[in-house]
């Protein structure tokens, strides 16, 4: 097939396959930027992508292309190490659509399924039968059943499911012709059986026919190690009978389409327990797993001496290293012994004790015997990769070398040699993953911008491929083989063999419509023209308006995408919600940082950074920070957005609507006397609908309510101090929102003032600042105002943290960024900073009380103006939950709280809140109130996120994304469970789109602790 008879982007074959299929179609330069990549070091630009509903549509695109004569490259998630996911071919995404379970028979533990299906999802669904697919990769929450199936994949526990090869049944298949097939077990007498087709028949003849000349061959050169996934599985075929799908598990798309795959599944072990053996030397680690898996583990997996250190620096994965590591270790083996007898796993657990104790190492073992905990410990190894990669720079640790599988006895051996080629080529890397099967994961660091780059990897990889071949391995034992290895089959496999090779590509593809240059005919691995970093790959600088050192600019902040899909999973985590509810690759994560990178780099035109295309691509970003904290690289695409705005709204200036969001808390004093009118609005539908109209603020939305009594801090003259420690005990009964007489409210004043009054009477340590953010100000003052009751009754003294001039209230400057007004946030926190300096120079919490606002503080502010100042700031500046759960942990809240009617409560956290872990603290601090059963629950973002849901454009998807978890949550809840949620914004959907009141903490403290005072 020729592959230049058309140019990426062709208008004609784009027309034909709209005319002919009802799946999305994407054309245009942007999406075809963002299907370039997987997540191996290649980027080639696709002729356009296809996103096919159904086989039908399938089989139209194969039509089409093979009439058009361009190649066809079918995708799942897009996870491929090795470019098997990349080529200039039409892409057929099956992830979208694609994605159902056609049948499940539990009793003969079988399933059927589309390609296009995740293998957490259909985990899910199986649960309920007690299986699941066995073959666990790393990449379960993003990889489709057709990927792994094209490529071969392997899990974990290969060691007892074994490899994908092993598992997969059964294959429909299309074909190049465009026969439909269905591939699975053929008897020895297959030829003659008349009832099939004659196409399939020839198939099965001529691979026996290939296997019987090559026996020898096969037997002499194909390793025989379980983990082999290199070329064509042909040492599967056989004479005396078959399974034809085999040949098609590894194919990595080059052989056919595959429309339904038939999986055998396996039942749930009832008990798992693990044991953690630690090692003094990587070498002793390596040594010791031929003798472990003698014992009969489910897994023997590798975490190294760097792996944990990097782990230790993961906020999220700190707690579980402390908890499973101890000391200093070079190696951890983690064993699991799994089945449905629990004394057995216990058994061979405390053998596994003994056997460490034999070998040298007593008392080296932890258990792990809690699910949770083995779950736990789980995540980081399966984050191993992602964790490597969160390495910032042009070096990067890179995949070609990564999974070459050798026999037990030869591990260590191996491993040893490994690391001394590292060092002849002036490098390093990390070994981690699965021991048991000889097969660990290194990722060399090299920086591939540059030409010596590609000259050390190739180095690397012929030193290190010829030792695999010396020890008989396998150079492609989990990965598959794609762009970086298929060209090394010739020296591992020989001539002979990959000459059978290419007899079985000609024999399912003779014009090549698939998938061409993997596995047969591959171009050179080092050919930099198809690297993602091409020669000449430059990032001009652009002046930014947000401070990105820390990755030697936004573009290394960009780069750090790897492309390794965790944004796409579903479950559970927030990231990426815009993602979960369009399923495309627009809309993802990953989608948006490529065509960052693709734009700062010019691959997209001029101007494309602030094109209308880059703003269609963010528009969906509800900038949720799913992915500050569960990218495992980090990408913070919430502040990528400030960035972009910035530029974008330079260029084509502001709406109204973004005038009237950003500078809402400069005018909120002045609205807020005209209250009772602005409220109308929601009040008379055709108002709504001329306000849609003059400013885009959806009609179908009720726009927050301007409190009557809103609250003002600020106009309350400063008690002295004497008066401020009599305030306990005076309180209002009251929480309807009533603002409390001046003689109840709070200290404000000059802080120099403050803080000499407070450090001569030694109460430092029980004050603290209020920081009253626009929206409890002006439209939900009894959330303020409850704070301010139980900071006071707790005994602490609560200080409204004076603005300068006494002029308006003090922000944080949230809604500027979200209008791309950088520069005004700007001066908003440095007014902020200036006005708590005092505060925070005299040890003084800030409390806050909205997420997205006072976590700008904390996140924001440290690059709107880096420095020692606004770091000081973000030390000090906490949410009321994480001060009062802090207190409550140093056994210093002194709140007396009794008994709610309620007896439950459901806490949905703000996505900042998630991203910043602050949900735990709110769960401690309803804890305080007896008998309160206190749940949260793990769900994506609510949908409205700031201002997204009310505008009109984003109503619908704002109502879809809160569909995905968390209104069905709320409305399940029982109606005498209290809902709380931090943010202003899930108030509001939840009061929308469930019905339901939800409740901010402060208000329910305040409730349970009035009756107790
Ligand atoms: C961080 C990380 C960890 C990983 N861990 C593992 C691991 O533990 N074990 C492992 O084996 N792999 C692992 N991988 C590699 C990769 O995730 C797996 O190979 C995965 O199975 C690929 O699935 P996918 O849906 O992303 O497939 P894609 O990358 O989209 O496609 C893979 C191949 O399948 C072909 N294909 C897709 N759909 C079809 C179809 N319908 N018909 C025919 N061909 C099709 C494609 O053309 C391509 O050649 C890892 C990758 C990363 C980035
Ligand atoms: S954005 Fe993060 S999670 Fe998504 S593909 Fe890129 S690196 Fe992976
Ligand atoms: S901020 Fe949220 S919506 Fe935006 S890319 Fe990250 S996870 Fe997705």
């Amino acid at each position: 097939m020729a592959d230049d008879a058309k140019q990426p982007g062709d208008p004609a074959l784009a027309k034909r396959l709209r005319q002919a299929l009802r799946g999305d179609i994407l054309f245009d330069a942007f999406s075809r930027g963002r299907y370039s990549t997987d997540a191996s070091i290649y980027q080639i630009e696709p002729l356009g992508v296809a996103v096919p509903r159904d086989r039908d549509d399938v089989a139209a695109a194969l039509a089409i292309a093979r009439e058009e004569g361009v190649s066809v490259l079918p995708r799942g998630g897009g996870t491929s190490q090795c470019g098997q996911t990349v080529g200039r071919s039409l892409v057929l995404d099956c992830s979208k659509y694609m994605n159902g379970i056609v049948s499940v028979d539990a009793a003969n533990r079988r399933a059927v399924v589309e390609p296009g299906i995740v293998l957490d999802r259909l985990n899910k669904v199986l649960r309920k039968d007690g299986l699941f697919f066995p073959v666990d990769v790393s990449t379960s929450s993003r990889a489709t059943i057709g990927g792994m199936t094209a490529n071969n994949s392997c899990g974990s526990r290969s060691l007892r499911y074994g490899n994908m090869v092993h598992n997969v049944r059964a294959i429909d298949a299309i074909l190049a012709d465009g026969t439909a097939t269905h591939m699975g077990e053929t008897s020895g007498n297959f030829g003659d059986d008349a009832a099939v087709p004659e196409r399939m028949r020839d198939l099965v003849r001529r691979m026996r026919a290939l296997h019987r000349r090559e026996a020898d061959e096969i037997d002499a050169r194909i390793p025989k190690l379980l983990r082999k996934v290199g070329g064509y599985n042909i040492d599967m075929i056989s004479d005396a009978g078959h399974n034809m799908a085999h040949l098609l598990v590894g194919s990595e798309g080059t052989l056919a389409f595959f429309n339904a795959i038939e999986l055998d599944l396996q039942p749930i072990p009832q008990n798992r327990v693990l044991g953690i053996c630690h090692f003094p030397t990587f070498y002793k680690a390596m040594d010791a797993t031929q003798h472990i898996v003698k014992l009969g583990p489910a897994a023997v997996e590798l975490i190294d001496r760097t792996m944990i250190g990097l782990s230790r620096d993961i906020a999220m994965y700190r707690p579980t290293v402390e908890r499973f590591v101890k000391g200093e270790p070079a190696a951890l083996l983690l064993v699991e012994f799994a089945g449905d007898d629990g004394d057995d796993n216990l058994r061979r657990l405390t053998q596994l004790g003994t056997l460490m104790g034999d070998l040298g190492f007593p008392g080296a073992v932890v258990e792990a015997i809690e699910p949770a905990f083995q779950s736990a410990v789980w995540d980081v190894r399966r984050a191993g990769l992602n964790i490597m990669m969160s390495m910032k720079g042009d070096g990067k640790p890179i995949s070609f070398i990564e999974d070459c599988a050798v026999a037990l006895e030869d591990l260590a051996d191996y491993t040893d040699r490994l690391e001394t080629i590292f060092k002849r080529h002036g490098t390093y890397g990390t070994f981690y993953a699965h021991a048991s099967v000889g097969c660990l994961h290194v990722r060399p660091v090299i920086n591939l911008k540059q030409d010596i780059g590609a000259k050390t990897m190739r180095a690397i990889a012929e030193e290190a491929f010829a030792m695999v071949r010396e020890y008989k391995g396998s150079h492609s034992g989990e990965h598959g083989d794609g762009l970086v290895r298929s060209e090394f089959h010739e020296k591992m496999f020989g001539t002979r063999i990959v000459a059978a090779f290419k007899e079985v590509k000609d024999a399912f593809d003779h014009d090549g419509l698939f998938n061409p240059g993997k596995i047969v005919d591959p171009p050179k691995m080092d050919d930099r023209s198809l690297f993602r970093f091409k020669p000449g790959y430059a990032t001009p600088d652009i002046k930014t308006v947000l401070d990105w050192s820390e990755w030697g600019g936004f573009a290394g902040a960009v780069e750090m995408c790897n492309n390794n899909g965790a944004c796409r999973k579903s479950d559970p985590g927030v990231m990426c919600p815009s993602f979960r509810a369009t399923a495309d690759e627009q809309h993802l994560t990953r989608g948006r940082a490529n065509t960052l990178r693709l734009a700062l780099s010019g691959q997209l035109g001029t101007e494309a950074l602030t094109s209308d295309t880059m703003r269609e691509t963010m528009a969906l970003c509800v900038s949720c920070k799913g992915c500050k904290r569960e990218c495992p690289t980090g990408v913070d695409m919430a502040r990528m957005k400030i960035e972009f705005l910035y530029h974008y709204k330079k260029r084509h200036g502001l709406t109204l609507r973004d005038r009237l969001v950003a500078y809402l808390p400069r005018y909120a004093a002045v609205a807020s006397r005209l209250g009772g009118l602005l409220n109308l609005r929601n009040r008379l539908p055709f108002a709504a609908k001329l306000g849609e109209a003059l400013t885009g603020l959806s009609a179908r939305r009720k726009l927050p309510v301007w409190h009557s009594e809103p609250y003002r801090d600020l106009q309350n003259p400063p008690l002295p101090l004497r008066e401020r420690d009599g305030v306990r005990g005076l309180l209002p009964d009251d929480a309807s929102g009533a603002a409390p007489s001046p003689s109840h409210r709070s200290a404000t004043g000059p802080p120099e003032l403050l803080s000499k009054g407070l450090s001569r009477e030694g109460r430092r340590d029980k004050c603290v600042v209020l920081l009253v953010d626009t929206f409890n100000r002006w439209f939900e003052p009894e959330n303020a105002r409850a704070a301010e009751r139980v900071l006071h009754r707790a005994g602490y003294t609560v200080i409204a943290a004076p603005a300068p001039d006494n002029g308006r209230p003090l922000c944080c400057g949230r809604t500027f960024l979200a209008a791309g007004l950088v520069g005004q946030a700007r001066e908003e926190a440095r007014r902020t900073i200036a006005a708590l300096k005092p505060f925070i120079e005299n040890g003084i919490p800030i409390i806050g009380l909205e997420p997205s606002c006072l976590l700008t503080l904390r996140d924001e502010f440290t690059v709107l103006l880096p420095g020692a100042e606004s770091a000081a700031l973000a030390k000090h500046a906490v949410l009321f939950e994480e001060f009062v759960a802090s207190e409550i942990a140093g056994g210093q809240f002194a709140l007396s709280v009794s008994a709610l009617p309620e007896r439950a409560a459901l806490v949905h956290g703000h996505c900042h809140q998630k991203a910043f872990n602050t949900v735990g603290a709110v769960e401690a601090a309803l804890r305080l109130i007896p008998g309160l059963d206190v749940k949260s629950f793990d769900a994506t973002c609510c949908g409205m996120a700031g201002a997204f849901g009310y505008e009109a454009e984003h109503y619908e998807m704002s109502m879809k994304i809160g569909e995905l978890a968390v209104l069905p949550t709320v409305r399940a809840a029982a109606a005498d469970t209290l809902i709380v949620a931090g943010g202003t914004s899930c108030r509001h959907q939840i009061g929308d789109g469930a019905g339901r009141q939800a409740l901010h903490l402060a208000r329910v403290l305040d409730r349970a602790s009035r009756s107790a005072t």
